[in-house]
C-alpha cells in the first residue's frame, strides 16, 4: 500500500511542488489549505506523515502540531514543519511545538524525499 502524506500548505505554488515531488516518488498525497481542515484530515485519514506549513491563514502550523501531539490517537504520526525561516530559533520553535523534524524552504526534491524517507522508516521501526 502506498505511503500517505498529508500536506497542510496554503501556498498553491508550494503545494504544486510538493505534489510533483511526492507523485514522482510514488507517495499518495492528501492536501489541506489551512490548519482547521488539516487537523480534521489528520483525524479522518490518519496519514503516515504530515508536512506542516508554519504560516497558515487560520491556526498557526505550530499550534496545529501542538494539537496533534496532544491527541493520543494521532500523536505518533510524524510531523515535519515546512519553514521559510531556516534560522536556529525557528527550528527550536518547531521542535518545541512537537514537530518531529523540519524541511527548510525553498523545498528541494532531494531534501524533501530524504527527510520523508527517514521519518517513515523511523516510524516503521517504532511500530515493528
Ligand atoms: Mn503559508
Amino acid at each position: 500500500m502506498a505511503i500517505r502524506v498529508l500536506c497542510v500548505e496554503d501556498n498553491p505554488q508550494n503545494m504544486r511542488l510538493v505534489r510533483k515531488i511526492l507523485f514522482s516518488a510514488g507517495y499518495e498525497l492528501l492536501e489541506a489549505q489551512d490548519g482547521t481542515s488539516g487537523l480534521a484530515a489528520i483525524r479522518a485519514h490518519k496519514p503516515d506523515l504530515v508536512l506542516m506549513d508554519v504560516n497558515l491563514p487560520d491556526i498557526d502550523g505550530l499550534e496545529v502540531t501542538k494539537q496533534i501531539k496532544a491527541d493520543p490517537s494521532i500523536a505518533a504520526i510524524p510531523v515535519l514543519a515546512l519553514t521559510a525561516n531556516a534560522m536556529h530559533g525557528d527550528r527550536d520553535r518547531c521542535l518545541a511545538a512537537g514537530c518531529d523534524g523540519y524541511v527548510p524552504k525553498p523545498i528541494t526534491k532531494t531534501e524533501l524525499l530524504n527527510t520523508i524517507a527517514f521519518f517513515v522508516k523511523k516510524s516503521e521501526r517504532n511500530h515493528a
